[in-house]
């Protein structure tokens, strides 16, 4: 489902009456890294993680502070690079410190470009040439300076028990292609250490996450055994209930979680499987935070204050990330960043259950808008998700946000954050707020390594 799933189905299946489904225009991907077919990555500097050349800076400029700089140091007050840009700070930041991004659907993009054998999902597109059809490819990985990538390993709630149970085992086998595919640039990473170290070599580091707590049939020994092929978080649910827990876009059945769904977080808690709260009811997230006794994650959800929308977290529930430890990576995704957006897809949904149309039926929406007369659909920007980076930090605290873009698994994204290349001008436009760079390591990637790091061990 890749580009329609966020907007067409997470929002347009099991809203009920609040949202429709949204954009199918894409908007394209301007900011292509440049490279050519066949080139090479830069290279990046043993321990630094410094390309040696890129973005025009210079290497020795950045060493000369990098250098005074431990990697996992505090940069505090006076980080010794008042006289760089906000850029050329992001930059710096970003090659010191591993950029984690909590969620991105390129896998699931990728089967649908050639189905779910993952061996042909695998080969329809060259990603080291380049795919301006996704939002996702190494040369934007690079330029976007992605230090470690939970690739999601997303299964439709749509699909019966066996064909869920089915689909993540050839997603997770998919990513696994796909690091031995590209073995320069993406590096396998099961643990916060070897997501360091995959970092410290210069590869992407690639970790592993499952989208929809419908894909274990309801089995404790189909999650342990995703946990053992490298699967760190799962996502409770994603846009229907599952038989345990109670999901944001469905009509509420169980009040949160049921005694199974407790016992699968503790399950989850035992084994070093993380608890993702993206997509879950405000119930199921309070419920799951009471329960379990390891940090938990938003891997991709932005903040109910700022934007209305039942797929963003609600203050009290940030307001508990503290004593819980946990970390809300803030999401890109135009309706859950813009008020307006939001509304306008109320309006579109309105105009087609008035047509009777089903609002669903995503397919054709299209055909629909294109046929509309209603209003032209506002666009988002970098600076909404400004806002909504700024609220959590406020709420939840410093040490517990992260970022969790959902690239390809939107159809739209914000004006300057068209695609994986574009996680520096966020930084920068941070710096520029007067964020301190030991801020924007915490945000980029210190907290999630924190929480990812805290269940490692399985006990
Ligand atoms: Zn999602």
């Amino acid at each position: 489902m890749g580009l329609e799933r966020e907007t067409s189905v997470e929002q347009a299946l099991g809203l009920g009456d609040r949202l429709v489904g949204g954009e199918h225009e894409v908007l394209g991907h301007p900011l292509d890294a440049g490279r050519a077919a066949g080139e090479r990555a830069p290279r990046r500097i043993p321990w630094t993680g410094v390309a040696r050349s890129t973005c025009g800076i210079s290497v020795t400029l950045l060493l000369r502070h990098l250098t005074t700089v431990p990697r996992a140091a505090d940069w505090g007050e006076d980080a010794g690079m008042d006289h760089l840009t906000a850029a050329e700070r992001a930059e710096a930041v970003l090659a010191a410190v591993p950029l984690v991004d909590g969620h991105n659907d390129l896998p699931w993009a990728l089967r649908n470009l050639a189905g779910p054998d993952p061996t042909s999902a695998l080969a329809s597109a060259d990603l080291t040439a380049g795919a301006p059809d996704l939002h996702t490819d190494i040369p934007r990985l690079r330029k976007g300076q992605v230090g470690a990538q939970f690739w999601s390993v997303y299964v439709p709630s749509s699909l019966d028990t066996a064909g869920a149970v089915t689909a993540v085992f050839e997603q997770v086998e998919l990513v696994h292609l796909m690091t031995e595919r590209y073995p320069d640039d993406l590096g396998l990473a099961l643990t916060a250490d070897a997501a360091e170290s995959a970092f410290a070599q210069g590869r992407v580091a690639s970790l592993l996450g499952a989208e929809g707590g419908h894909c274990i049939g309801n089995s404790l020994g189909t999650l342990r055994s995703l946990r053992r092929l490298g699967v760190r978080y799962m996502t409770l649910t994603h846009n229907d209930n599952t038989d345990w827990a109670d999901s944001a876009t469905d009509e509420a059945v169980h009040g949160g979680l049921t005694d199974f769904g407790h016992e699968v977080v503790r399950e989850m808690n035992r084994i070093g499987m993380l608890v993702d709260l993206s997509h879950v009811a405000p119930t199921t997230m309070r419920d799951a935070i009471a329960t379990s006794t390891s940090p938990v994650m938003f891997t991709h959800s932005s903040c109910r204050a700022v934007t209305d929308h039942p797929r963003n977290v609600p203050d009290d529930v940030l307001e508990s990330l503290p004593a819980n430890g946990g970390v809300c990576m803030v999401t890109f995704v135009p309706s859950f960043v813009s008020s307006a957006v939001a509304q306008w897809e109320l309006g579109l949904k309105d105009a087609m259950l008035a047509a009777g149309r089903d609002p669903r039926d995503h397919p054709s929406r299209p055909e629909f808008l294109a046929n509309w007369d209603g209003p032209p659909r506002p666009t988002a920007t970098l600076d909404d998700v400004v806002a909504h980076v700024e609220h959590a930090r406020e709420v939840a605290g410093i040490d517990h946000i992260g970022i969790g873009g959902d690239y390809d698994g939107v159809d739209a994204l914000p004006v300057g954050l068209e695609d994986v290349s574009r996680y520096p001008a966020l930084f920068t436009a941070l710096l520029e707020r007067g964020w301190s760079e030991d801020d924007c390591a915490k945000l980029a990637g210190r907290n999630a390594l924190r929480v990812l790091r805290a269940s490692d061990t399985p006990t």
